[in-house]
C-alpha cells in the first residue's frame, strides 16, 4: 500500500498555520510524514497548532545512515523554525509507508523508500532526543489526523481512504487507530472489486488500487494514447504516449475526451463499489476520501452518491461520506497525535 502521493492540497488545509507570536509549550510534539518523494515534518502543539515546518527530498536519503541523519536534521530544523530547543520536545511521531512493525519501530522492504528490510528508524531518534518516538503506518496516521482536526472530527468510527499513487485506508475508532489481529494492518485498497480486472503488484486481479489509484489511471491513459483511442491525451503528453499522467487523464476527461472520460468513469465506479463495500464490512459513521486523486472528487461524487443511495442492509442515515480536509497535512498532524496518545496512555518509552 502506498498512498504517499497525496497531491498538493496545502492551500485547502483547514489547519491553523504557524503563528510567530505563539511560544512553544513544554509539551510540543513533532510529526513526521515520510513519503516516497519527500519527508515533511512539523512542530505541533497538543491542541493542533503548527509552529514550524521543514521538509527534505527522500532521494537525498540514499542509505539507512543517510536516512536517519536526514530525519535528525529535519527534526532539528523544525525545532529551530518553531523557536524551540530539544528540551521542550515531548515526543516524535513518524508516519511511514509500509510494510512496517509499529511495535518494533521497523520498516520492512518498503517499495518506496531507500531502506533495507527491518530498518529501525525509531531507536536512533529516541537516543538523539531522549523522548518517546512512535511509528505508525502513513494512512493510519492520516486517518488519525483527519479525525483529530479534519473531516472525521466528532465521529465514532472513521474509515479514511487515501487515493494517490496507491490506495490505503486508515481506521480510527473512538479516537484511536484500530488494526486487525496481532496488530496487523488491514489492506482495504487490495480488496478485489473486479476479478477479471488488471493484475495488481500484490498478485491479485482487479484490486481497488489496481482500478482507481493515480497509478492505474495514468497507466490506462498511456494505453489509450498508445493505441490511438485518445488523440487528446497524446497531444497533452507532447506526442509521447509513455509520458501520459493521471492528471492529463483528468484534464482530457473534463475537456470531453471520450477515452479519458471512460477511464475516469471506470475509476469512479470502482471507488463507488469500494466505498459501498467498506460500509458493508465495517459500518463506519464516516468515510473520508483523500489523496491526490480526490482533488477530482467532483468527478467521483455522482457514482459514490448513487452507490450510497442503493444501500439497504446497513443503516445509511448518519454515514458521512466526505472529502478529506487537511490535504497532505493529515499525515503530519496524525503522526504527532499518535505520540500524544501514546504519552497520554503511558505506553511511550524514552529508551
Ligand atoms: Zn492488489
Amino acid at each position: 500500500m502506498d498512498s504517499s502521493s497525496n497531491g498538493s492540497q496545502a492551500s485547502e488545509s483547514a489547519l491553523r498555520q504557524p503563528h510567530p507570536q505563539v511560544r512553544a509549550p513544554e509539551s510540543t510534539l513533532v510529526g513526521v510524514d515520510i513519503g516516497g518523494t519527500k519527508i515533511a515534518a512539523a512542530a505541533i502543539t497538543p491542541d493542533g497548532r503548527v509552529l514550524g515546518r521543514a521538509q527534505v527530498a527522500t532521494t537525498d536519503c540514499a542509505s539507512y545512515e543517510a536516512f536517519v541523519q536526514a530525519l535528525i536534521a529535519l527534526v532539528d530544523r523544525v525545532l529551530e523554525a518553531a523557536g524551540m530547543d530539544s528540551r521542550t520536545l515531548a515526543g516524535i511521531g513518524l508516519g511511514c509507508p509500509g510494510p512496517l512493525d509499529p511495535e518494533r519501530g521497523t520498516v520492512h522492504d518498503p517499495y518506496t523508500l531507500p531502506l533495507p528490510d527491518g530498518a529501525d528508524i525509531v531507536t536512533p531518534l529516541r537516543r538523539r532526543y531522549g523522548v518517546p518516538v512512535v511509528l505508525e503506518l502513513d494512512t493510519f496516521a492520516a486517518a488519525l489526523g483527519e479525525h483529530w482536526l479534519g473531516a472525521g472530527a466528532g465521529h465514532e468510527f472513521v474509515a479514511c481512504v487515501m487515493i494517490g499513487t496507491g490506495i490505503g485506508c486508515g481506521l480510527v475508532r473512538h479516537g484511536k487507530v484500530t488494526r486487525g489481529a496481532r496488530g496487523a494492518y488491514p489492506e482495504i485498497g487490495h480488496h478485489v472489486i473486479d476479478p477479471s480486472g488488471p493484475l495488481c503488484y500484490c498478485g491479485a486481479r482487479g484490486c481497488w488500487e489496481a482500478l482507481a489509484s493515480g497509478t492505474a489511471i495514468g497507466r490506462a491513459g498511456r494505453e489509450a494514447a498508445a493505441s490511438g483511442r485518445s488523440s487528446r491525451l497524446l497531444e497533452l503528453a507532447g506526442g509521447r504516449a509513455d509520458t501520459v499522467t493521471s492528471e492529463m487523464v483528468f484534464r482530457a476527461s473534463r475537456e470531453g475526451d471520450r477515452a479519458a472520460h471512460e477511464i475516469v468513469a471506470r475509476a469512479a465506479e470502482a471507488t463507488a463499489i469500494g466505498v459501498h463495500n467498506v460500509i458493508h464490512f465495517l459500518a463506519p459513521d464516516a468515510i473520508i476520501l483523500g489523496g491526490g486523486v480526490m482533488q477530482h472528487y467532483d468527478l467521483f461524487a455522482p457514482a459514490i452518491e448513487q452507490a450510497l443511495a442503493a444501500i439497504t442492509m446497513v443503516p445509511r442515515q448518519g454515514i458521512s461520506v466526505t472529502r478529506a480536509q487537511l490535504g497532505p497535512d493529515a499525515g503530519l498532524v496524525g503522526a504527532a497525535r499518535c505520540v500524544a496518545l501514546a504519552l497520554q496512555e503511558g505506553r511511550a518509552s524514552r529508551s
